[in-house]
């Protein structure tokens, strides 16, 4: 007998997740000065985040030896008003919005539960679903048609044995959005939980944010986060906003302390700071059109359209996308390799804003690659 006997057996069919490289790790490797690297592959703030953080979480250090309140009064009005949504609907998660994906997946799923995943998509869901015992039926965003999301797999594989449907919109790597009627036909068409992923949605244009239709539905979960235009992806704070009924049940099973003092109140200075919000939604939607455009001017690249603060990018150079990104890599740039992104071909990463400067040098290195 060994301590392997006692371990799940699903839990020795995982791979450990692959996240995005960090700056570090391609110093180290690479024997590159950390100040020379561009790091564009995790979809973070590129400004960072709000300056006024510092001085607050500096304050907030003679409180660390107190435990945080599960719940932060303020925190959740501030959510509420940035929101417009009532707090008995908000839930925060303290691991960011991969918790609440996590505690979804906890109080719905029994062993051998349904859950649909459209891919290639944000591969949290499926590491969550499968460890709480759930089967995944996977649908598809269609690469053939711009990776429009095919409505009729997710509607074909609905069962009894259905617990939640993912739809990330704007779409992980892929960066387009859901149309609303499709959304709708979805939501409609089942009791299960449609867990609507807004993780870019205030990148994404005003009138689509779907949030209100947390207050509308009994089955839909928006999930948002601070680790994007908040630029506190460090800190691990996200929310869902969905009916009192779920946000009840998600209250009994959530790590009680996973908000810390220090996420607590960041999020709130972050919520605080308009001015600084406005200034990186600004920056990152220019930014974004000057990565667009300057990559659209390589004919050996495909560039996707979209509406988030990354865009997918097809390479057609001969070069497969871990060569091409090991390439990059060598020059101090990081993307996000897609290969480990489930239904994508291994021509594909995924590119986020930068500065001006980072996307300057990055289209730069860009065109010695390419060519
Ligand atoms: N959803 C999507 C679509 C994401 O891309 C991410 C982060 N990359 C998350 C959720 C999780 O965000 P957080 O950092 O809040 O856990």
């Amino acid at each position: 007998m060994s301590i392997d006997d006692k371990v799940r057996s699903i839990v020795k069919e995982f791979k450990a997740y692959v996240p995005g490289k960090s700056k570090e790790e391609i110093a180290r490797n690479y024997g590159i000065d950390p100040e020379r690297i561009i790091k564009l592959g995790s979809n973070e703030n590129p400004w960072g985040c709000s300056p006024k953080i510092e001085e607050k979480l500096i304050n907030e250090v003679s409180n660390l030896h107190q435990y945080p309140q599960p719940i932060n009064p303020e925190l959740m009005d501030e959510i509420s008003k940035f929101t417009k949504i009532p707090v008995e609907n908000i839930i925060v998660g303290g691991d960011g919005a991969d918790e609440v994906i996590d505690n979804i997946m906890r109080i719905l799923i029994d062993e051998g539960d349904e859950v649909i995943i459209p891919i290639p998509t944000f591969t949290q869901y499926a590491i969550s679903a499968k460890i709480h015992g759930a089967n995944i039926k996977w649908a598809k965003f269609d690469e053939e048609n711009g990776f429009k999301l095919d409505v009729e797999s997710v509607l074909n594989n609905i069962t009894e044995k259905t617990k939640a449907i993912f739809l990330c919109t704007p779409n992980n790597p892929t960066g387009n959005v859901i149309p609303t009627e499709d959304i709708k036909k979805i939501v409609e068409s089942t009791d299960a939980l449609v867990m609507i992923d807004h993780a870019y949605i205030e990148y994404s244009k005003e009138e689509y944010d779907l949030t209100s239709w947390a207050l509308k539905y009994d089955n839909v979960l928006i999930l948002r986060t601070f680790s994007k235009v908040f630029g506190l992806a460090g800190q691990r704070v996200g929310y869902g906003v969905t009916s009192k009924k779920v946000v009840d049940y998600m209250m009994r099973i959530k790590p009680i302390f996973s908000l810390t003092r220090a996420s607590q109140v960041s999020a709130i200075t972050a919520l605080l700071d308009k001015e600084f919000f406005e200034k990186c939604l600004k920056e990152g939607i220019e930014s974004r059109e000057e990565i667009y455009n300057g990559l659209k001017k390589f004919k050996q690249l495909e560039v996707y359209p979209t509406e988030a603060n990354y865009m997918l990018v097809k390479v057609k150079n001969g070069m497969n996308s871990s060569e091409f990104c090991e390439a990059l890599l060598k020059k101090g740039v990081i993307v996000r390799d897609c290969y480990s992104f489930e239904g994508l071909e291994p021509y594909y990463f995924r590119v986020s804003i930068g500065t001006s400067e980072e996307n300057e040098r990055f289209l730069k290195i860009m065109s010695e690659i390419v060519e």
